[in-house]
């Protein structure tokens, strides 16, 4: 099949500048599938996870929709509901980089940043608003936007809205909308749930589904750790150590778990934010800022506040638990291998609860997760004082003899500070050395306090054989 180009789908020139000038070579299955019908005036019924290019399939039909148009005060021309503020946020992105060649406004209404702000950018009148739904009708309540002018309505994620009990709120909110819209409506999945939800919003929709429900991306290389409850956080960190790390997200899925998780790698000198959803939104967007950024390699967070997140080239997901809910698992480890890159995730098992969940993941995903051995982790196995083993360093290629704890003058584990069951004998701190790597970077490899170089080619520097961590394999 002879690959379409964006201008081909309709858009504009303007339009097709801007994904040019963004990279994008060709529109992905869900774009080429549903742009068309968007600038046709259809409503889409959209089955699509993130990662798919699914913000474009609707922000770049729009934008050509309003490009003809003013809006007035106070009267939003189009919204787009996202569940959690990220969400919208990162729509909200997207939505300027493909707007650069229009004149177009847009305002931004999430939770945990100031009333006042959002206020003077809806009293100049916007073309799109982008909300959460909660902070949407807040506004609303105290008389500040009108939602009878809106034209298309994008409800994203709606999966996502349905577990976290905003549908309530989604309805009250279509019930101000003028009946005669657009409305395209997504998500991940298209459960009946979902369809029967579906059926209050649209009307004759265009049905577009780019991937079979719950499917897990090619691109996405699975494993599963056996072992027990207390080596859980020995295993993750022995996993960071040997794989090549560039960036992670480490799921858990209770919130208080996710503080005792950062404040144990850290003990470890690991360096790692925490997003969850009972942070404050400054506290969220400054830990994602720092993760994105690269100024922190690894993020321990939760289904919710990562839902839907973007990070573009995260190198691995780790499931310290895991999760109850099969479809949680296709959504975490989807954070990874997005955009045609490949990406790797680990799934930390240790319990009987675990093994069932496991079972509803693997039937949902429609095949086992391969599993590694744990056995030969020693430091996992016996929880003990003992070293982890040596053949560690991978990728990067640093010697081990350069970053053993002896020759690595970097120590930040603070004595007494990590939990008292594990084994504070870290060799190689991979991921700390990178955290301080944009330091590093500037200043030089060797500076006092840092890693060293990392070798070109080292007798002792373990290959990147593939994939296993050598040290789990049998
Ligand atoms: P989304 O599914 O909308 O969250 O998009 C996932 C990632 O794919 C984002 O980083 C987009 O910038 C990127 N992306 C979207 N469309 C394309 C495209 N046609 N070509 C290359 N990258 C894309």
């Amino acid at each position: 099949m002879v690959p379409v180009n964006f201008s081909e789908l309709g858009l504009c020139d303007e339009l097709s500048q801007a994904v040019a000038d963004l990279g994008y070579k060709e529109p992905t299955p869900i774009q080429e599938k549903s742009i068309p019908y968007v600038l046709m005036g259809r409503d889409i019924l959209g089955s699509a996870q993130t990662g798919t290019g699914k913000t474009a399939s609707f922000t770049l039909p729009m934008i050509e929709i309003l490009a003809s148009g003013r809006a007035k005060a106070r009267l939003p021309r189009s919204l787009i509901l996202a569940p959690t503020r990220e969400l919208a946020a990162q729509v909200a992105d997207s939505f300027e980089k493909f707007s650069t060649y229009h004149k177009l406004s847009m305002a931004l209404l999430i939770g945990g940043v100031s009333f006042a702000d959002q206020n003077v950018a809806l009293s100049k009148g916007v073309d799109v608003l982008i909300a959460t739904p909660g902070r949407l009708l807040d506004h609303f309540e105290r008389g500040k936007v009108l939602l009878t002018d809106v034209k298309v309505l994008v409800i994203d994620e709606a999966d996502r809205m349905l577990d976290m009990g905003f549908i309530p709120d989604v309805e009250r909110i279509v019930g101000l909308l003028p009946p005669l819209r657009q409305t395209l409506f997504f998500s991940a999945t298209l459960s009946d749930d979902i369809k029967k939800l579906s059926d209050k919003f649209v009307s004759n929709p265009k049905v577009i589904e780019v991937a079979p429900p719950a499917s897990t991306a090619d691109t996405v290389a699975q494993h599963l750790v056996w072992t027990s409850p207390k080596g859980k956080r020995a295993v993750l960190r022995n996993l960071l150590r040997s794989e090549d790390v560039r960036n992670a997200v480490i799921f858990c899925n209770r919130k208080r778990d996710i503080s005792t998780l950062v404040t144990s790698l850290k003990g470890h000198d690991f360096s790692a934010v925490a997003l969850h959803g009972d942070m404050t939104q400054s506290a969220r967007l400054d830990a994602l800022q720092k993760f994105r950024d690269g100024d922190v390699p690894l993020m321990i967070a939760s289904d919710v506040a990562a839902r839907g997140l973007d990070i573009v080239g995260l190198s691995h997901v780790f499931n310290f638990d895991v999760p109850g809910n099969a479809e949680d698992y296709v959504h975490r480890i989807g954070r990874t291998g997005r955009a045609g890159k490949s990406g790797r995730a680990f799934t930390i098992a240790a319990s009987e609860d675990d093994r069932k969940y496991l079972g509803s993941i693997e039937k949902l995903i429609g095949k086992p997760i391969p599993l590694i051995d744990a056995e030969n982790n020693a430091e996992a196995a016996s929880d003990s004082k003992a070293k982890p083993p040596a053949a560690k360093v991978r990728g990067r290629g640093r010697s081990s003899a350069a970053t053993s704890p002896a020759n690595n003058t970097v120590d930040a584990t603070p004595a007494g500070n990590a939990p008292a069951n594990e084994d504070k004998a870290d060799g190689n701190k991979v991921i700390a050395g990178r955290s301080r790597g944009s330091r590093s970077r500037k200043q030089h490899e060797n500076a006092p306090g840092e890693l060293p170089a990392p070798p070109e080619c080292s007798g002792d520097t373990l290959q990147d054989t593939g994939h296993v961590p050598a040290f789990l394999l049998r």
